[in-house]
């Protein structure tokens, strides 16, 4: 059906009319259990924290290496505060780049093992500013069409980047293959030498599973195919691997992806911004394409300085990726040991299986009363029947907090009837 045809027939609404569809929109999400309630934390973010005046430990953040927090982290952006003002009331390419920014873009691609990197608000935009930039353009060909092949459980803002890409750029294919599923991949790439530019994009770690994409296969497909390969490594950076350079590092192939977009929202001290890294000129025409970049205002100050310092404190060692990692061992072999279902792996995020929505809602509730924050999901944010808790373990925990959540989770799991 066409736009028109739809205006055509459809009743209009009225503001009225609207603001009542949207109630009825919000009453059906509130029966149907997808209504997302914000509970307030009144402390800062730490590995417990205080919620309803209580003391819980904190299973539920991004906060990976405990930077959120970090007396360096706080000292890092105050300084930046101090010396470099709070905002700059502008987009990078007027009269919003300071000697930091350009410091922060050098340190992320030194880290990373890229040749240059570029700043953006968030990761969800870097990720929408890329497809869009890249085969958005037309680089002189006439009579074209490009693909990607994204795996289905990609983060919402690369389907959402493609989407966008795909609705601007009529010739652009998309190919989603199975989670995980490499022979689907490496299928469709052989089938696909017709195309003039060919992306592979895939999440570093899966937020919902915490498992990672097996990089040196990838980077080995990619080659193969002239496919140029995005990894998008907002759970990894800071996370996987030795030094946390990420999944590439994890899987032997630091240096080797073409294009890595992350957050510095999550282990890098959780604040907000994001980045894309890659060759210098892929971030040279990202500078003049992407379209988040150029519309939007550049990070401030204080989260610039401390991004710098989470890098600086990665550079100079690896005790917190460490204790992360320890943690999440510890937290991964303990849960097993009570008879809990996870999936398995070595990512922080640790789902614990608990099959149904209805147990899940319940145990998430019970455990907040025992001092355990931690959220459900369900569907259809995962498929029907596969009801979990997401664990999230961070450097910030000490054991004895990992012993108290382990405590919560076998007494309110044999309540349930999820353990014996
Ligand atoms: N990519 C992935 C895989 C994510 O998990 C997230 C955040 O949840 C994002 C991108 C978006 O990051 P940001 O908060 O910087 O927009």
């Amino acid at each position: 059906m066409t736009t028109s045809s739809t205006q055509a027939t459809a009743k209009k609404l009225t503001p009225v009319d609207l603001y009542g569809a949207i109630e009825k929109e919000l009453q059906s999400a509130r029966e149907n259990s997808t209504y997302k309630v914000e509970v307030p934390i009144e402390s800062q973010q730490n590995g417990l924290v205080k919620v309803g005046g209580k003391t819980c430990v904190m299973l539920a953040s991004n906060n990976y290496l405990g930077l959120a927090n970090h007396p360096r982290i706080r000292e890092a952006a105050l300084y930046g505060l101090e010396k470099y003002g709070f905002g700059m009331a502008s987009v990078r390419f007027l009269c919003g780049t300071q000697p930091i920014h350009i410091e922060l873009e050098e340190a992320i691609a030194r880290f990373l093992g890229t040749e240059a990197a570029i700043l953006h608000s968030s990761c969800y935009a870097a990720n929408e500013a890329f497809f869009l930039a890249v085969v958005g353009n037309e680089f002189g060909s006439t009579n074209y069409r490009d693909i990607i092949y994204s795996d289905q459980l990609n983060h919402a803002s690369i389907i959402d980047g493609i989407r966008v890409a795909r609705i601007a750029a009529k010739t652009t294919d998309l190919k989603a293959y199975k989670h995980g599923d490499f022979k689907q991949l490496t299928d469709w790439l052989a089938e696909g030498n017709d195309y003039r530019i060919s992306i592979i994009a895939t999440d570093g770690v899966f937020s919902m599973e915490g498992d990672y994409a097996p990089l040196q296969d990838f980077v080995q497909a990619a080659k193969q195919s002239s496919a140029l390969l995005y990894v998008d490594e907002s759970h990894s950076t800071g996370v996987l691997g030795k030094t946390g350079r990420g999944t590439p590092e994890q899987c032997g192939v630091h240096g080797q992806v073409d294009v890595i977009s992350g957050t510095l929202g999550k282990a890098l001290g959780g604040a907000m911004g994001g980045f894309i890294a890659g060759k210098r000129s892929l971030i040279d025409f990202l500078r003049q394409k992407s379209r988040p970049y150029t519309f939007s205002n550049t990070l401030p100050p204080s989260v610039v300085c401390a991004a710098l310092e989470a890098i600086k404190m990665l550079e100079e060692d690896n005790s917190l990726v460490l204790k992360s990692q320890t943690n999440t061992k510890y937290f991964r072999d303990e849960i097993k040991r009570l008879g809990f279902t996870i999936l398995d792996g070595v990512h922080p995020i640790v789902p614990v299986m608990v099959g149904e929505a209805a147990t899940a809602m319940k145990m998430s509730t019970e455990l907040l009363n025992e001092g355990v924050y931690v959220r459900g999901l369900w569907y259809p944010v995962v498929p029907k029947g596969e009801a979990r808790l997401r664990v999230q373990i961070s450097a910030a925990h000490e054991i004895a907090d990992l012993d108290l959540a382990l405590a919560a989770f076998k007494k309110v799991g044999k309540q349930l009837g999820v353990i014996q």
